[in-house]
């Protein structure tokens, strides 16, 4: 029998494990359950596959990304390696052919689709092999709090059942502490051993950028700081992964879209032609990039504000998987804030408490005055790092100031606004009215005899706006789901009646301009 180290020579080329890799390996080999916990980029592949290869019998690995299975296991018979998948993109006697590989001991891997779980035949045949382990891939898809669940993962607790005594190793990038719990409370993973690799990616480069022009802004980072890179625009529509992938090859960028409407074809051609050629920019929904293994991704940027942070970590650790250095790059502004408020109330009351839990952490992030690496890695649970002087916090800190008047004339106008009853209004008017500007809007609601007509002189356009976003991040403020306009929370009765303060994150993109102090 071969060792784990030999495999890893012989069949995958490589000199030395990374990490904890030979750790994982040895316990798995050994018959021994594992959770595993690394970045996206990390190398949990070879944590299941090398087990796969030294233990006698079928490695069965139950993975999401469907369409990525061909070219996962393409990849694997390319190293001689005897894989092959199961899942609803075959037809039968597809599916036949690889139930008697498996059954005839022809394999050293399986793929699964997950779904494949609940046909009872697929059981069936499993019963009828050797199952040296399963590998369970993107395991946070488990956890109902996550950020992805599937539901057909529950099935995945059948497998401690039917298999008491087959090795099962779970991996995911994207455990935080309540999802790792969970994963090992539904998979049945009590006796597993934990391995937790640094969730650190010290070469990726995290900035956060506030959104004006984001077309303009975009061009301008890719043109001074990455031009002729690879990378990665993910935007939030179909139509304007469309529209960002036309303005930069007009702007002579290499540019091509990726999205669930393309069809199958057109996606699998622009995926390879990203993983092939150098220097092309692939301008995507959140639908590309699972599973994508291309070293050299020199920047992901982010046109709109992700649903979670374990979303954008995921994405943005597509980034410098070869060590080198790489830029996540995000433009946020008040329309995310609003947008994401919005979609955030829809469904029912379980999924409206996720997605406001997931939303809060994700714009905690993006308003921090404090180092982002810091947040993140305590997010992800491991605690007690220093600031690391390679994001925009730490590189140009931002300033703080006292937005308590400036957010009590916010809340004043919003509640003289909802007082009127008629009709709701959002930001727009809130802020003309705030600024005294007479347009044919404020005209017509009379809303220039307002007390609070004209009392926000003091600041322009886009600082009001900033400080409705940040209300609107710290849940001082709410937008009501149907209609868009603005609404008090709980939280607003205390900062009207001035019992707290609000501290507000100076924005940073605007010229410094002179000014009173803020809300006097
Ligand atoms: P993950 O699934 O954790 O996102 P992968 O398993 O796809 O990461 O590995 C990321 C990249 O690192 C791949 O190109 C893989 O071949 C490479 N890699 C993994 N382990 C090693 C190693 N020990 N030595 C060299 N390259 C490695
Ligand atoms: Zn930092």
């Amino acid at each position: 029998m071969d060792t784990p180290l030999e495999v890893l020579h012989r069949v995958f080329g490589y000199d030395s494990f990374r990490s904890n890799q030979q750790e994982i390996i040895d316990h798995v080999v050994a018959g021994g359950d594992a959770l595993v916990l690394m970045p996206t980029g990390g190398g949990k592949s070879l944590c299941y596959q090398i087990p796969a290869l030294v233990r006698r019998g079928v490695g069965v690995v139950v993975s999401p990304l469907i369409a990525l299975m061909q070219d996962q296991v393409d990849a694997l018979r390319a190293l001689g390696v005897r894989a092959g998948f199961l899942n609803s993109t075959q037809d039968f006697d597809e599916r036949r052919l690889v139930e008697a590989e498996f059954l005839a001991g022809e394999l050293d891997l399986l793929y699964l689709a997950p779904e494949r779980l609940r046909v009872d035949a697929t059981l069936r045949m499993l019963a009828k092999g050797d199952i040296s382990m399963f590998a369970i891939d993107e395991a946070h898809c488990v956890a109902q709090w996550g950020h992805d669940f599937r539901p057909d993962y529950l099935e995945l607790s059948k497998l401690r059942e039917s298999w008491p005594d087959v090795p099962r190793i779970a991996l995911t990038a994207t455990a935080t502490p309540a999802t790792r719990t969970e994963i090992s409370a539904r998979l049945g993973l009590d006796e597993a051993r934990h391995f937790v690799a640094g969730f650190d990616r010290p070469n990726i480069h995290y900035r956060i950028t506030p959104k004006s022009e984001p077309k303009r802004q975009l061009l301008d980072f890719l043109r001074t700081e990455h031009p002729g890179d690879s990378g990665i625009v993910y935007c939030l529509s179909r139509s304007s992964a469309e529209k960002i992938a036309e303005f930069l090859a007009a702007n002579g960028i290499a540019a091509l879209p990726y999205h669930a409407g393309l069809d199958a074809r057109t996606r699998a051609a622009h995926q390879a032609r990203f993983l092939r050629e150098d220097g092309l920019v692939v301008v995507a929904t959140i639908a590309f990039g699972m599973g994508i293994d291309k070293p050299d991704v020199r920047f992901v940027a982010h046109l709109d504000l992700p649903k979670s942070v374990e979303g954008y970590y995921q994405e943005t650790g597509r980034a410098g998987r070869d060590g080198l250095p790489a830029t996540a790059w995000m433009a946020y502004g008040l329309h995310d804030v609003v947008q994401h408020r919005r979609m955030a109330m829809e469904g029912d009351e379980a999924h409206r408490r996720r997605q406001v839990h997931h939303l809060d952490a994700m714009l905690a992030l993006c308003e921090t005055v404090g180092c982002r690496r810091m947040m993140l890695l305590d997010y992800f649970g491991q605690k007690g790092s220093e600031p690391c002087g390679n994001c925009d916090t730490c590189q140009a800190p931002p300033e703080s100031w006292d937005g308590t008047t400036a957010a009590q004339k916010v809340l004043s106008a919003v509640w003289r606004l909802d007082k009127e009853r008629r009709q709701k209004f959002g930001v727009g008017q809130t802020v003309d009215i705030l600024l005294g500007k007479k347009t044919a809007k404020v005209l017509q609601h009379g809303h220039e005899t307002l007390t609070v007509f004209g009392v926000g002189a003091d600041l322009g356009n886009a600082e009001w706006h900033g400080v409705v976003r940040q209300l609107l991040a710290q849940g001082l403020l709410a937008v009501e789901p149907n209609h868009g306009a603005l609404v008090l929370t709980d939280g607003s009765a205390a900062v009207l009646r001035g019992q707290r303060e609000v501290p507000l994150r100076r924005d940073a993109h605007r010229p410094a301009r002179t000014r009173t102090t803020p809300g006097k």
